[in-house]
C-alpha cells in the first residue's frame, strides 16, 4: 500500500518519475543528485553480485526505485538509515517524519 501511494505522489507532478512534487524548503537539484547516486550505486552492486539494501524491484525504472524507497522508509528504517543514509534524509524531509 505504501509503494502504490509513492507512484500517486510521484504522479503529481510529470507523470510517475521518481520525482514528486517536494516541499518549497527542499531542493530538486539535491533530490536528483541524491536518488540518482543511490540508483547508479544499486545498479552496480547488482552488476557486481553485491547484497542489495532494497528489493531489486527498484532497478525497473526511477519510478519503482521512489516507489521501494519509500516503501523501505516506512517498513525497514533502520536499514534504509544504514545503507543509504541520504536518501533516507530526503525522505524524512518529504515524508516530515523519521521512522
Ligand atoms: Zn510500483
Amino acid at each position: 500500500m505504501i509503494h502504490e501511494f509513492a507512484h500517486k505522489l510521484d504522479m503529481l507532478r510529470d507523470g510517475a518519475n521518481g520525482a514528486p512534487p517536494i516541499h518549497p524548503d527542499m531542493r530538486p537539484g539535491e533530490w536528483h543528485d541524491i536518488f540518482s547516486a543511490a540508483w547508479n550505486r544499486l545498479k552496480n552492486d547488482l552488476h557486481t553480485h553485491q547484497p542489495l539494501p532494497i528489493d531489486g524491484y527498484s532497478l525497473t525504472n526511477l519510478a519503482e526505485f521512489f516507489a521501494v524507497c519509500s516503501e523501505t522508509f516506512f517498513e525497514a528504517p533502520k536499514n534504509m538509515k544504514e545503507h543509504m543514509p541520504e536518501v533516507y534524509r530526503l525522505l524524512c524531509q518529504f515524508y516530515r517524519q523519521q521512522p
